[in-house]
């Protein structure tokens, strides 16, 4: 009997046979963590402190067993007592402490900074109800509050606890934490969850609605609460200052009992800043070095200037944060007065008014302050950073040209393919050994079954049964008939305007009306959305709203449905991806140019042998580098001509309507009466006005190219000799994108950390 079963049948007092499902997964949950309690501290010098207000980690049972080196082998004990991991897997509640593709980001960062033993941790907060539950009513969505920690999950208390000093009280922290085990490593890291004792469930009224003004029993109840008032705003700067006085405490605290006199902090810690949620911890360790520990402001800002890095993730105005004055004095006044002298010493310095922390209306940009005091400034991916240097931030490159560098990003291949495709993982063991699970770049030696025929064959089976596991998931969880002969369209991701799922929501009403003209396709087309909306982001709203119509109305149309099917999975997530990606052919990556800083969704698609839709933005520029431009669908206006639109403010959406029938066709459809009688007036009448009268993300311009580069593929797809060509191609050069390689890159030219 193994070391596993002995475990759980000793703990249980029964056989495993006897088990429920919840019992076994408990008895694993228990025996992980027992493991990875055995299992020492990463110990280099220089430690790294990832903060991020985000990561989106997802279940963490079978990324452990995997990373343990023993998931097969529980696996298979698991399915000699009769049950299954899959349905043992489904206990587990998935972890609501993300958003996007940035706390996700964050999640494969800690996977990998772990996997190749780097003493680096996470440092958050351990948020409650998370960031909502999407449902969906009456072709809407609606929000309610995601309960995910149960009395028995992975986090691990301790008894480390900080005083957080705030402008009128005193909050006390406790930290929880989450192993992070790693890849095939004796060592480990974690992930540290800041949190409050007093939370109240009490305060959420409807929906995730509630009292934004009692911060002692409100600030870790959800991540990013609506802050489209004062008191949601204030609510913003009560968590952020909350992180980052824990996480600093915490750095100096470590740094002194591992032996630094704080002169030398920056020997000790490196403080990397994920998006400016985290800015404040700039004037926070500078307040703590001179206030706590008599360090004068001179020789602080010199230390944290050596100990800083700032991460940008976007390019969109709006999401840099801009705190007033005022509202950082009605929270934090103690720090406002270090940020008025780091903002004297750069006011000497520069008289370039673009280049200040405080503007002349008093509001603190928190990017800017993040580029003066830090050593690195990097971009996530090449055109991103090209961007940034270029345009967005030009003139802080053109101050300090050695800080700016790329880190194009990337995902962790141990949950994106040896869990999430198992069959796929297991194949290209056969065909190439497994060393590419350590060095991914080592899937190029696919290339040379890139013409096998028998090659070709085996993926495609592999592809199917990833379809049928799909089908199986969908009915079983989302109420979705899914068909698992058709060709899998999938867009995937948050729903924003510059991601444009609008259009391919024109898409499919095009192709709808030309089923209708009796145009019927080859094979039938399945085009699968997924993502939430930010519940005051109305467009968005607007956006989810026609596509649940679009599903409606054409899965119920007998004469449109045996081509063509709509579908929206509900409440978007780590688990949902895992499923979907595996079985998908076609990777929708279509922002407009210049606006997707990188995505990371291109790059699991890659790996898993989807062909990606996209247009030449974030890393799909890498991706077409790298595989090859013949082997993705690329189309749409490049980011110079994007960039040159907005700078003149020359694109007009209603040109693009009037000129072309086929535009006029599709957007007009939306305020149809066929759909309007599904679905709701004033959002279908708003969206439209909007399509035509504004177009912010330009959806109109390239509308045109989509479609017909969408109708080329489907006709390729025919052909699934050359198709297949392509599949191979694309996951031998996938390796590049491996969060491995970032990782070392981070390591090796900005933290510097061994
Ligand atoms: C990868 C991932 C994202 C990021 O997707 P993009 O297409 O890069 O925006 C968002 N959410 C989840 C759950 C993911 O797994």
């Amino acid at each position: 009997m193994s070391t596993f079963t002995t475990f759980a049948e000793t703990k249980l007092g029964k056989t495993l046979k006897e088990a429920s499902n919840e019992e076994i997964y408990l008895s694993l949950l228990d025996f992980v963590k027992e493991e990875a309690s055995h299992k020492e501290k990463n110990t280099a010098k220089r430690k790294v402190y990832y903060i991020s207000a985000e990561f989106l980690i997802g279940k963490l049972l079978s990324n452990n067993l995997i990373n343990l080196g023993i998931y097969k082998d529980i696996k298979k004990e698991l399915e000699e007592a009769g049950k299954s991991i899959s349905e043992i897997e489904d206990v587990e509640l998935e972890p609501s402490l993300g958003n996007g593709g940035l706390g996700r980001l964050a999640s494969c960062f800690i996977d990998s900074m772990s996997t190749l033993g780097i003493n680096g941790e996470g440092v958050g907060l351990n948020y409650h109800c998370g960031l909502f539950k999407q449902v969906f009513k009456n072709n809407q969505q609606d929000a309610e509050p995601n309960y995910w920690i149960e009395s028995d999950s992975w986090l691990v208390p301790t008894d480390i606890s900080y005083d957080v000093p705030f402008k009128n009280f005193i909050l006390k922290s406790r930290l929880d934490r989450i192993d992070v085990l790693g890849y095939n490593r004796n060592t480990k890291n974690y992930l540290n969850l800041f949190d409050i004792e007093g939370v109240d469930y009490g305060l959420i009224k409807d929906g995730i609605s509630f009292d934004k003004t009692e911060i002692k029993k409100n600030l870790t109840l959800f991540l990013y609460p609506d802050d489209s008032d004062l008191n949601g705003e204030l609510l913003r700067i009560y968590q952020q200052y909350f992180m980052v006085s824990n996480a600093a405490q915490l750095l100096i605290d470590e740094a002194i009992e591992r032996g630094s006199n704080l002169h030398d902090l920056a020997e000790y810690a490196y403080v990397q800043i994920n998006d400016t949620h985290p800015s404040m911890v700039i004037p926070e360790l500078i307040r703590l070095l001179t206030e706590k520990h008599t360090i004068s402001f001179e020789e602080a800002v010199s230390i944290v200037e050596q100990m800083i890095g700032y991460t940008n993730h976007t390019i969109l105005a709006e999401a840099l944060e801009k705190w007033p004055l005022d509202y950082l004095n009605e929270v934090v006044p103690h720090l406002v007065l270090i940020i008025e002298k780091l903002n004297e010493l750069i006011k000497a310095k520069y008289n370039d008014s673009r280049v200040q922390i405080i503007d002349e209306s008093g509001r603190v940009h928190m990017a800017h302050m993040d580029i003066h005091f830090a050593t690195s400034v990097n971009g996530v991916a090449a055109l991103h950073t090209d961007i940034l240097k270029n345009s967005e931030l030009k003139a802080f490159y053109d101050i300090y040209p050695d800080k700016f560098n790329n880190k194009t990003n990337g995902i962790t291949f141990r949950r994106w393919l040896e869990f999430a495709n198992q069959d796929l993982a297991d194949y290209i063991k056969e065909l190439i050994g497994d060393d590419y699970l350590t060095d991914a770049t080592k899937l190029e030696k696919l290339l040379a079954f890139a013409d096998d025929q028998s090659v070709h064959q085996h993926l495609s089976a592999i592809k199917h049964q990833n379809k049928l596991a799909l089908k199986r998931y969908l009915k079983d969880n989302k109420g979705i008939d899914l068909d698992e002969n058709s060709i899998i369209d999938t867009q995937i991701k948050r729903f924003h305007e510059y991601k444009r799922q609008q259009m391919n929501a024109l898409y499919v009403i095009h192709k709808y009306l030309d089923i209708k003209k009796g145009n019927l396709p080859k094979r039938k087309i399945t085009v699968i959305f997924g993502g939430k909306a930010a519940p005051a982001y109305i467009i968005a709203q607007d956006i989810i709203h026609l596509i649940l119509c679009l599903s409606e109305l054409i899965n119920n149309d007998p004469q449109v449905s045996p081509y063509l099917n709509v579908h929206l999975v509900e409440n978007y997530n780590v688990t949902v991806a895992e499923h979907l990606i595996p079985a998908t052919d076609i990777s929708e990556q279509i922002s407009l140019a210049s606006k997707e800083a990188s995505g990371t969704g291109n790059m699991k698609f890659m790996l898993n042998g989807a062909l990606t839709l996209g247009t030449m933005d974030g890393a799909n520029v890498e991706i077409a580098e790298l595989a090859g431009r013949y082997n993705i669908y690329t189309f749409g206006k490049d980011s110079d001509t994007i960039i040159d639109l907005y700078a003149n403010g020359s694109y007009v959406s209603r040109d693009y309507y009037e000129n072309n029938e086929l535009i006029k066709e599709a957007v007009d459809f939306i305020v149809s009466d066929d759909l309007v009688s599904l679905g709701n007036k004033e959002r279908l009448e708003r969206l439209y006005q909007e399509l035509i009268n504004k177009d912010w993300f330009m959806t109109l311009i390239d509308l045109d190219e989509y479609v017909a580069i969408k109708e080329q593929m489907l006709a390729d797809y025919e052909d699934q000799e050359k198709w297949m060509t392509k599949v191979v191609n694309n996951i031998a050069k996938s390796g590049f994108f491996s969060s491995d390689r970032t990782i070392e890159q981070y390591n090796d030219e900005i933290w510097h950390s061994n």
